[in-house]
């Protein structure tokens, strides 16, 4: 047993297990109890747990000091872990910067975006669009973004000035329309907010690249993301590209703009990006616009622990593991057998409506009526029930909450990539009892 302490938990510390140690998918508890971590805690666990690499790095770079202030040193682990993500980022993104979690890097890319539109002279421009049901972090900045209503409406009359737009999620498109024949409806919406609030007013557009935590992962249409580039572009309008899930491998590929074929303006990171070792989110920019802004005057910004070397310490000792084992392509193969188990065991549940994902981000949307879609009752709290049951029998999933019955509601299935098969078996099997 532990003792209970002063934790401001956010339920009563007695329901929680207290978690003793940890090795590749499994978790163990202070009552000995074994868990498949199948979400990779929040889909941060990317590359299995406790890695003695990530340990041993971040352990050398404390032991030759662990703090130098960012505006006054540089440090070569800094360097070389910027260095690294440039080689794998999309083309143009150049410059990282580096923080500690994905809510302060959506903020911090909403700043930049600001400066780069004021370094061009564009003083008007700085309003952000973002999109209904999206995710991008509960820090004040970062939840103006969000689109999820649950977690804004206590603090809604504090986002003035907050702009969204329907959500790519075919499966209940906001239009009715199918998407065969939508013509990309939801990208359109777009160009229809720049004209109305007009263009000279709009800094940025921000989506995740593929939904994750409030719409159970959604990968939009292919034709998506080409042509919300192409509005942006028309207008002068910035696109940020949140990957602080769907980036460093986990959706098959290092950055999911890669599957569409796009390059954004400004990219975030975090989750993932130290292997859930340390605090460690970056936000990655074009050389040119890194440029603008340093030169008309530097970014106002900064945070006493960015660039933090312990953090990138462990951002570069993961990088290197992506390297050597090749473990986004693996990513990329195993999501394929992954998704193929899910559809067998479960495309046929009455109570499962869509199963989609890409690489090893998966989602299972739960549903009362699988002909209509016909979600939950958001006050039955059925995923909750789901969830409960699944983790006492040992199998951590990610739950993304629908919105009072009008939405879907689902498990997120993003395990860390070394799982192997009979793991996935029985990660299928506990979903499917
Ligand atoms: N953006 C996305 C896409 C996320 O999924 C999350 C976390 N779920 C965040 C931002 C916020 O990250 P953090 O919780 O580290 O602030």
């Amino acid at each position: 047993m532990i003792r209970p302490g002063h934790v401001f938990h956010r339920k009563p510390s007695g329901l929680l297990p207290s978690a003793q140690s940890a090795e590749g998918v499994t978790i163990l508890d202070n009552y000995g109890r074994r868990y498949l971590d199948a979400s990779g805690g929040a889909v941060v666990v990317n590359l299995g747990h406790a890695r003695p690499e990530i340990a041993r790095a971040v352990m050398e770079q404390l032991s030759q000091g662990y703090y130098f202030h960012p505006t006054m040193f540089t440090t070569q682990v800094v360097e070389d872990l910027a260095t690294s993500l440039a080689a794998h980022a999309p083309l143009g993104i150049s410059r990282f910067y580096f923080m500690t979690t994905g809510s302060e890097a959506v903020e911090t890319a909403i700043k930049l975006a600001r400066q780069i539109q004021l370094a061009r002279g564009e003083e008007s421009r700085h309003r952000l669009i973002s999109r209904w049901r999206s995710y991008h972090g509960l820090s004040l900045g970062a939840l103006a973004a969000t689109g999820r209503t649950s977690f804004r409406t206590p603090f809604a009359p504090m986002f003035k000035d907050s702009i969204h737009i329907p959500p790519p999620y075919c499966l209940r498109c906001s239009y009715g329309l199918e998407p065969e024949s939508c013509g990309l409806r939801c990208a359109e919406a777009l160009e229809e907010e720049i004209l109305n609030l007009g263009p000279e007013t709009v800094s940025a557009f921000l989506g995740e690249t593929v939904s994750g935590a409030t719409l159970a992962v959604y990968p939009p249409p292919k034709g998506y993301w080409p042509k919300i580039r192409e509005i942006c572009d028309r207008y002068g309008v910035l696109l940020i590209l949140d990957e602080v899930m769907s980036g460093m491998g986990r959706t098959g590929k290092w950055f999911a703009s890669e599957h569409y074929g796009i390059s954004p303006d400004l990219v975030t990171l975090g989750k993932g990006l130290s292997g859930g070792a340390l605090p460690l989110s970056a936000v990655g920019v074009q050389e040119e616009h890194y440029s603008l802004v340093v030169e008309t005057g530097g970014f106002v910004h900064g945070g006493t622990f960015s660039h933090h070397p312990a953090c990138a310490a462990a951002g570069l000792a993961a990088v290197k593991i992506l390297e050597n084992e090749d473990l986004v392509q693996r990513a990329r193969d195993k999501g394929e057998i992954l998704g193929a188990k899910l559809e067998h065991a479960l495309s046929d549940h009455p109570h499962v409506g869509d199963i989609r994902g890409l690489g090893m981000m998966w989602g299972v949307e739960l549903v009362k009526e699988k002909e209509t879609l016909k979600p939950f009752d958001r006050s039955a709290l059925v995923l909750e029930m789901v969830w409960e049951k699944l983790f006492s029998d040992g199998v951590i999933l990610y739950k993304s909450l629908g919105l009072a019955g009008k939405d879907g509601e689902g498990l997120v299935v993003a395990p860390p990539f070394v799982i192997n098969e009979p793991e996935m078996d029985m990660l299928v099997s506990a979903l499917k009892g």
